[in-house]
């Protein structure tokens, strides 16, 4: 230790940088933790679902002792049009035991798990911004904040999307903006109770919306709505590219879908309590970064580890996974004493093994998928109007589903022949 100031500095208290202290320190090893922020969590932003199993695995009482919000048993799809919604809504008690998925507010998640690494010996310095990475020749040995050099045998870059560490080390230019979406997000407060009867929760019960089509007025994109115990998680995800074409501005987007009939009903009477935008890696796995450099390793998003699969916006769960792969790694690494890329390479093995790497690879056409306009525009349209078909007794003769979902078809902007174009392409993508 004498020519280091510590074994491992990681570079980011968010979830990937605090798991990875976490482990790091438990494994018996000296480590610090730099976040930027003044209170850990005070600059990070999440929708808000974060899938737990995976929490379990390095903190056991997780469900028990971390504030969290609700759990998960109540999962919905909605499609929007200006005028009318079509919900595919998932409820079921098997989500509630064993806890699938629970919502978490980040500025009450991320100062908990920062104690726990504490708790294990990590030395924590908020507040402090790491300018640059420091080397020997290819490796990097440490960091530089301000005035300050801190050596290290590893750094870890935990430092979100479009990762400072990463472009420094040349590990990653700016990702391309197809690659990067901006999710605006605002916390609605509302009384326990009103929740409770608005979304038919009981008990620490939680509703998760996903939602397609007007939410995002057309860009690429989508809303989401989640319930916390007495507040409201609720924003847009919306593609920068499609965004910069349509001329929106992302907070016009933002305000437009939290006014629209079926969010506005939930939110009212409610008090805005947080509001906050943020960039997310959308490049799914053609957008991930390299993961190994001598002396260096990258997890989380910085990596470019999220996952929208249209149902499911993940990116905290894998932030996880990635930190426990490369704590285990770097562990191995520190004890052979080689933190080459070569003694590094446990951790891209590891992480492909992973659940995150598996996920990553079933998904990898998902991004390419949800490029396609129609699942903004048209779908959501062709859907109400074969329902609005089919509910609409005017008076006129009644005809089967097949001739009413056929005159709809007619005034749609979609073909037969992109249904199935589009059903093949979401089969092999989703
Ligand atoms: C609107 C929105 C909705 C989302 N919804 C969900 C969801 O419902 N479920 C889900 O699982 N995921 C969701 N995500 C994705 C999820 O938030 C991220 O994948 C997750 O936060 C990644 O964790 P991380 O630890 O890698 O990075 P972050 O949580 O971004 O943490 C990075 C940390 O590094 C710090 N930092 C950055 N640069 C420096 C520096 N130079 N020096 C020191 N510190 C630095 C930052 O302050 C921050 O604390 C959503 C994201 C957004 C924006």
């Amino acid at each position: 230790m004498s020519d280091v100031d510590f074994e491992v500095i990681v570079v980011g208290a968010g979830i990937a940088g605090s798991v990875a202290a976490y482990r790091l320190a438990t494994l018996g090893h000296e480590v610090l933790l730099v976040e930027r922020g003044a209170e850990p969590g005070a600059k990070n932003l999440s929708g808000g679902v974060l899938y737990s199993r995976v929490m379990e695995q390095v903190y056991p009482a997780f469900l028990e002792e971390a504030p969290l919000e609700r759990r998960v048993t109540r999962n919905c799809l909605s499609f929007l049009t200006p005028t009318s919604h079509v919900n595919v809504d998932y409820r079921d008690d098997r989500l509630a035991d064993p806890t699938n998925a629970v919502t978490v507010l980040r500025a009450k998640l991320d100062p908990w798990l920062v104690a726990q690494a504490e708790e294990r010996g990590v030395t924590v310095m908020p507040g402090i911004r790491v300018d640059a990475l420091l080397r020997d020749g290819a490796r990097v040995v440490g960091i530089r904040a301000g005035e300050d050099e801190l050596r290290a045998r590893v750094v870890v870059a935990a430092d979100g999307v479009n990762s400072f560490l990463c472009r420094e080390a040349g590990i990653a230019t700016a990702p391309p903006q197809q690659h990067l979406a901006v999710g605006v997000k605002s916390v609605i407060g509302l009384p326990r109770t009103t929740i409770e009867e608005r979304f038919g929760l009981t008990g620490d019960e939680g509703a998760a919306y996903a939602v397609v089509g007007d939410a995002t007025r057309g860009v690429g994109g989508g809303g989401f709505l989640y319930t916390n115990l007495d507040s409201l998680s609720v924003g847009v995800v919306l593609r920068l590219d499609d965004l910069t074409r349509s001329g929106l501005g992302s907070s016009q987007v933002h305000d437009a879908f939290l006014e629209h009939p079926m969010i506005a009903r939930f939110l009212r009477d409610g008090e805005l309590q947080e509001y906050g935008c943020h960039l997310i890696a959308e490049g799914g796995l053609h957008g991930m970064s390299d993961l190994v450099r001598p002396g260096l390793v990258v997890v989380g998003d910085a990596a470019g580890l999220t996952l929208n699969t249209g149902f499911t916006v993940r990116g905290m769960d894998l932030a996880a996974g990635s930190g426990i792969a490369a704590a285990t790694a770097i562990d191995e690494g520190l004890r052979r004493g080689d933190v080459s890329a070569a003694g590094l390479a446990g951790y891209p093995a590891r992480l492909g093994k992973s659940f995150v790497g598996r996920d990553m690879r079933t998904y990898a056409k998902a991004p390419a998928f949800f490029e396609n306009p129609r699942l903004y525009h048209d779908y959501g349209s062709l859907l109400s109007d074969v329902l609005y078909g089919v509910y609409d007794l005017d008076t006129t003769p009644r005809r089967h589903l097949l001739p009413t979902a056929s005159t709809a078809l007619t005034h749609s902007a979609v073909t037969k022949r992109m249904i199935i174009k589009d059903g093949l392409a979401a089969v092999r993508a989703l």
